[in-house]
């Protein structure tokens, strides 16, 4: 079996066609291929499309890595109805916008996704959790839905058959925490946008106590190429533990910021110079955050890594959402450190005491240090209270403001000491 090698897949799977002015019509999506796989899915038993999901690898894009097809196994088995299946488009971590193309130009890629997805779960009911502050996804979700409404490819019995399904979009407010998949599906709920206590998993107990699916916006587009190629096919695609196409939205100091389409384990050096251009003015590379603002930073020497979900913890960080953000030489860490904190200290739900707590005192320290008012023994303090959270919080967030701050400290801890010395910035004086 050949394994496709990350150069070789030219042809755009998730982002087909989105330079077409029409692509988001469905004339348009269906002129180029669209809602055939879901054709081909509806004759398939739902228990074969599980099947195909779990032989192609398939893993979920929002940033966990959980198996997609092994997720839906555990839903489908439960033997309560209704069950549900949730769009997390709540796509608000900086430095992460990959969803928005498909949100924006290919937005029936994911309702034929979620069709074939609730065909296979059998699921009745869906929705799309936007994130608040992406209003025109919304104009152009609601529009394609309408769209495939009229078509067929939505309501009761899709296409003449005995299977139906209806989809809305239900905007978040804002909320980061909202992106956590419990979160998520209180807020959906109308209460708090607060995480529940896992297990039970939401497979089990989700939305309004019944089996629910939650999958990101780029998991669900995968769903029709998977049905289409099948799934041994799809697999054969980047690297084998976790294969296929993904979108890397690449950000900060690189000629050309923006969105691409890559197999998973391309590795990280070849996105930055050969697909977005290489550092801004030529300059010299000096970190990259990989996978979106609660991933680990990278320093210069580890860019050869593949960017998949098994490669990265390898080179200590991870592959997240796939937000590449670069930093050049003319970059101050601590400032960035800072900001970060500034982010995880808003976006704190405030339900534990180590998360709640602990990222306002490491913003507080961190501001003191960006201002020039840095203390003695701040590097430990930070150290200290990053090692505290970590892995003593109720969700992925404290953890990942905690390794946040213990991956700068550890590999530019000479900058953060040059600040408390000398009271000011060693890159920008
Ligand atoms: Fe809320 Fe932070 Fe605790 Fe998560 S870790 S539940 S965001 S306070």
């Amino acid at each position: 079996m050949k394994t496709v090698h990350a150069t070789e897949l030219m042809e755009k799977v998730l982002l087909k066609n989105i330079e077409s002015p029409n692509s988001t019509h469905i004339e348009e999506y269906r002129r180029v291929g669209g809602y055939r796989a879901i054709e081909k899915a509806l004759r398939m038993p739902p228990q074969q499309i599980i099947a195909e999901v779990k032989s192609s690898g398939l893993r979920g894009r929002g940033g966990a890595g959980f198996p997609t097809g092994m997720k839906w196994d555990f839903a489908s088995r439960d033997p309560k109805f209704p069950k549900f299946l949730i769009c997390n488009a709540d796509e608000g971590e900086p430095g992460t916008f990959k969803d928005r193309p498909i949100l924006e130009r290919n937005p029936h890629l994911l309702i034929e996704g979620m069709v074939i997805s609730a065909h296979a779960l059998r699921s009745e009911r869906g929705y799309i959790y936007l994130r608040g502050e992406y209003p025109y996804a919304k104009v152009v979700l609601e529009k394609a839905i309408e769209e495939a409404y009229e078509a067929g490819f939505l309501g009761e019995r899709i296409l003449g058959g005995d299977f139906g399904f209806h989809l809305s979009v239900h905007q978040g407010a804002g909320a980061y925490i909202c992106g956590e998949e419990t979160a998520l599906i209180e807020s959906i709920e109308g209460k708090r946008g607060q995480p529940r206590i896992k297990p039970p998993f939401p497979v089990n107990v989700g939305a309004w106590g019944m089996p629910t699916v939650v999958n990101n916006v780029e998991t669900l587009a995968n769903i029709p190429f998977i049905v289409e190629i099948g799934g041994e096919e799809y697999s054969r695609i980047g690297n084998p533990d976790c294969p296929g196409p993904k979108l890397f939205s690449v950000s900060c100091c690189v000629e050309r910021p923006g969105v691409y389409e890559l197999p998973m384990g391309t590795p990280l050096k070849e996105i930055i110079y050969d697909h977005a251009g290489g550092i801004k003015g030529g300059g010299r590379l000096k970190a990259v955050i990989p996978g979106g603002i609660s991933t680990p930073v990278l320093t210069p020497e580890k860019i050869d890594c593949p960017m998949d979900f098994v490669s990265l913890p390898k080179y200590g960080s991870m592959l997240g959402s796939g937000a590449v953000m670069v930093f050049d030489e003319r970059v101050c860490m601590v400032k960035v450190c800072w900001r970060a904190m500034r982010f995880f200290e808003h976006e704190s739900c405030g339900k534990c005491t180590p998360c709640r707590e602990g990222t306002g005192w490491l913003r507080n320290i961190l501001e003191r240090m960006e201002t020039g008012n840095g203390w003695k023994g701040d590097l430990e303090l930070l150290r200290d209270i990053a090692s505290s959270m970590a892995g003593k919080t109720f969700c992925p967030l404290g953890d990942g403001a905690a390794g946040v701050v213990l991956a700068f400290i550890k590999d530019f801890s000479e900058e953060f000491e040059y600040h408390i010395e000398n009271k000011r910035c060693m890159v920008t004086g």
